[in-house]
């Protein structure tokens, strides 16, 4: 079957590879239907993504049709649509044991860490699968993971009703907490240095917007929270200067999330976590969100149709990472698609 693997920063190939087989562990046999494009993909094919390793078959964003079941299966029949689960855990260490697989010592990430969707085949869990609803199609049900990833930061962030948000970022991961945040608060201010992107955050729902750019975020955020500063602020930008600035911007007792990987120095001070008791949490990922997220889209409350703009075929992958980097306004999100390797 063939498969696209990042061979080593910058090299991307399509290769043949076994089919896998199932087995008691990996009882589910995926044929994939679509499988989405993530910055972190991009990350990986660039280098410049810490957590992954080479060569890598990648992809997260993984949705297919179930192929054959292990006698072991229950809930699942060849033929079901689902997608699949990125995070694997030990479910033995530390945070396995309190519930939060999604940070797990022996954390391996499909796409990542192992072998992603980016096949035609794959052998997952049956606990890794989730059922997509019949009216969502395969190529927007990618969308689902984005929205796992958003579920995730406003649960870490305990965001209530009330609270006065402030999302840092208005691109594909702004624009995806801002589609969960909004059924969860109304008062949003969201800050990004386009103007287009502040203004389709407008049309989603932010009360607020902010072109960091020709205004100042802090003071703007304190005219907005009539003079609070936001009660939580989550960093969707992951700038170089992005957390001091929402350090400043969220007010005392308030929560300040960091979704960002570089690893580069980034200067803060203690006076503005110790003297508000700021609540300082990382988001990584996401736990077992799925369900949720699913449940969201059948409810009517999250619509994800129309959110992929473009499709590529799984082996012209090339083409889809060049047109990636083109930087094309047009590109909202980017699905690759099997039809053509049908068996
Ligand atoms: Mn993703
Ligand atoms: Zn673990």
């Amino acid at each position: 079957m063939k498969a696209v693997q990042i061979v080593k920063p910058n090299e991307l190939k399509i290769i043949d590879v076994e089919k896998p087989v199932i087995d008691e562990k990996n009882n589910v046999l995926i044929q994939m239907t679509a499988a989405g494009i993530c910055g972190s993909d991009v990350g990986i094919y660039h280098g410049t993504n810490a957590a992954a390793t080479y060569p890598r078959i990648i992809g997260h964003e993984m949705v297919g049709r179930v192929a054959q079941v292990g006698e072991n299966v229950s809930g699942l029949k060849a033929g079901d649509r689902v997608i699949v689960n990125q995070v694997t855990s030990c479910g033995h260490c530390y945070p396995c044991k309190i519930g939060r697989g999604n940070v797990c010592d022996h954390l391996a990430v499909r796409g990542v860490h192992i072998d992603g969707g980016y096949r035609q085949y794959m052998a997952v869990p049956e606990a890794d699968c989730y059922l997509l609803p019949d009216f969502l199609s395969d190529t927007d049900a990618i969308m689902i993971e984005p929205t796992t990833i958003a579920i995730q930061s406003c649960n870490r962030a305990e965001l209530t009703k009330d609270d006065m948000l402030l999302i840092f970022g208005s691109g594909a991961l702004g624009s995806s907490i801002l589609k969960i945040a909004r059924l969860i608060c109304s008062h949003i201010i969201v800050a990004d240095i386009l103007d287009d992107k502040l203004e389709a955050a407008k049309e989603n729902g932010a009360s607020y917007t902010i072109n960091v750019l020709k205004e100042d975020l802090v003071e703007k955020v304190k005219e907005y929270t009539e003079g609070h500063g936001a009660t939580v602020s989550i960093d969707a930008a992951c700038t170089k200067d992005s957390l001091i600035q929402l350090l400043k911007a969220t007010g005392n007792a308030g929560r300040v999330m960091t979704m960002g990987f570089s690893v580069a120095p980034t200067e803060i001070n203690q006076f503005l976590i110790t003297s508000k008791e700021l609540d300082v949490r990382g988001s990584r990922l996401q736990n077992k969100k799925f369900g949720e997220a699913i449940k969201l889209i059948e409810e009517g409350k999250l619509d994800l149709n129309g959110t992929v703009s473009h499709t590529f075929p799984l082996l012209k992958a090339q083409e889809a990472f060049d047109f990636v980097d083109s930087h094309d306004p047009s590109i909202r999100k980017i699905a690759l698609t099997f039809d053509e390797l049908e068996g």
